[in-house]
C-alpha cells in the first residue's frame, strides 16, 4: 500500500511511518517541520530509500496535495498547529493549518477517492467535567477571547467538515480524539508535559506544575496509539465513526512528576507556578479527562499493551540513550 501522512515528521507521524515501513508500505510524508524535525525522519531517508519520499512543504499549497494525494492508497491526516503553548504563541497560522488544511486534505482526497483518518483531540471536549468521556457527550468551551479554546474549536470544525463529507457524499473517513499520546520523539517545548517533566527530572532542576497539580489525565503509549490508527484504517467498521484513544490509568499532574521523579531517581523538586505566570490571561485548564474507550474497544478491539509505568521507562530509556 502507498500511504500518506501529513505531519509524518511529528512525533506521532514519525512513529506511525516507522510501522508501515517496516509493514512493507510505501510512506510519503508531507510536513513543513513547523514542529517536526528532519531528525525523526532522516533513518528513513538513508534506509528505505525506496519505500519513503519526504516532502517539505504545507497542507495549505493545493499543488502539492493534489500531486501526493493523487500517488497513494490513503491519507492519515496528522499535520496541524498543536501544544497549548504553540497555539497561544501563534493564533493565526494555527487556525489557518488547522482549518483551511483540513478542508484542504479533505478536497484533495475527495477528488480522487481516498481515505482519510483525521487526527483529533481531546480538546474538544472542553470544559466537560464528566468522566469518562464518551465521544457523543456535548462539548464545553470558554469564550473566544481566551486563545486556549482555538485549538479545541478549530478540531471540532475538522470532525465536523469529516462528518460531513461522509454523511453528504458517503466519503470515507476515519475521525479519532488523541488523549494525551507519549512517547519517543516527543518534544516539550510546546508544552508537551511528560517530555518536560522528563527533561527537568534528568537535568536536576525544579519540575514545573502549572496549577495546583489537581488536574489529572491519562497517557497513551505512541506504540498503543499508531496501532490503532493502522487497525482504525484497515477496518470498515471505523468509516464515519469518531474514536477516543487514550490510557486507562488516571493519574494528577503532581502525582505524575513524583513518579517521574521516583523513576529516574532524580534529585529535583516539584514547584507549582501559577497559570497566570504562564499563559496570561489566555488560559483555562481541565479537572479532569478521562476517555471512554468502550467504542474504540468494541470497533477495534483496543487492548493497549503499555501502562503508565512501563510507558514512561520507555521513554526515559529512551531519553538516556539517545539524548534526546
Ligand atoms: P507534532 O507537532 O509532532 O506533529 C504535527 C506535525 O505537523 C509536525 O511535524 C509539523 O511540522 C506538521 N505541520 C504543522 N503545520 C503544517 C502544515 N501547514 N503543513 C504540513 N505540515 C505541518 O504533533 P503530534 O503530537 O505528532 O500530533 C499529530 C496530530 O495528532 C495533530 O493533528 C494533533 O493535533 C493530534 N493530537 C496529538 C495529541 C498528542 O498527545 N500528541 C493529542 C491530541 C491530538
Amino acid at each position: 500500500m502507498k500511504i500518506l501522512i501529513t505531519g509524518g515528521a511529528g512525533f506521532i507521524g514519525s512513529n506511525l511511518a516507522r510501522k508501515y515501513l517496516d509493514r512493507g508500505d510505501d510512506v510519503y510524508v508531507l510536513d513543513n517541520l513547523s514542529t517536526g524535525k528532519l531528525d525523526n525522519i532522516q533513518y528513513f531517508l538513508e534506509k528505505y530509500k525506496k519505500q519513503f519520499f519526504f516532502q517539505n512543504g504545507t497542507i495549505l499549497e493545493d499543488d502539492i496535495l493534489m500531486e501526493m494525494t493523487g500517488i497513494v492508497d490513503y491519507v492519515i491526516h496528522l499535520a496541524a498547529a498543536v501544544g497549548v503553548k504553540y497555539i497561544i504563541d501563534n493564533p493565526l497560522e494555527s487556525m489557518e493549518t488547522n482549518i483551511v488544511g483540513t478542508e484542504n486534505v479533505l478536497k484533495w482526497a475527495r477528488k480522487f477517492k481516498k481515505k482519510v483518518f483525521i487526527a483529533s483531540s481531546s480538546e474538544v471536549y472542553g470544559d466537560q467535567e464528566k468522566a469518562p468521556l464518551e465521544e457523543e457527550d456535548s462539548v464545553v468551551y470558554g469564550p473566544s477571547v481566551k486563545l486556549r479554546w482555538s485549538y479545541a474549536a478549530s478540531k471540532l470544525v475538522d470532525e465536523f467538515l469529516a462528518l460531513a463529507y461522509y454523511r453528504t457524499l458517503g466519503f470515507p473517513v476515519v475521525i479519532c480524539r488523541f488523549f494525551n499520546i507519549i512517547g519517543p520523539n516527543q518534544t516539550g517545548e510546546y508544552g508537551m508535559v511528560v517530555p518536560r517533566f522528563i527533561e527537568c527530572a534528568l537535568k536536576e532542576r525544579n519540575i514545573p506544575v502549572y496549577g495546583d497539580g489537581n488536574q489529572s489525565r491519562t497517557f497513551t503509549y505512541i506504540e498503543d496509539a499508531v496501532d490503532a490508527i493502522m487497525k482504525m484504517m484497515d477496518s470498515n467498521n471505523c468509516v464515519g465513526q469518531i474514536m477516543n484513544i487514550g490510557g486507562e490509568e488516571e493519574i494528577k499532574i503532581i502525582d505524575l512528576a513524583q513518579r517521574i521523579v521516583d523513576l529516574t531517581g532524580s534529585k529535583s523538586k516539584i514547584e507549582l507556578i501559577p497559570y497566570k505566570k504562564v499563559y496570561n490571561s489566555d488560559f483555562d485548564d481541565m479537572k479532569r479527562r478521562v476517555p471512554s474507550l468502550k467504542k474504540i474497544k468494541e470497533l477495534i478491539k483496543y487492548s493497549p499493551k503499555y501502562d503508565l509505568n512501563r510507558a514512561l521507562k520507555e521513554i526515559i530509556e529512551h531519553r538516556v540513550k539517545h539524548n534526546n
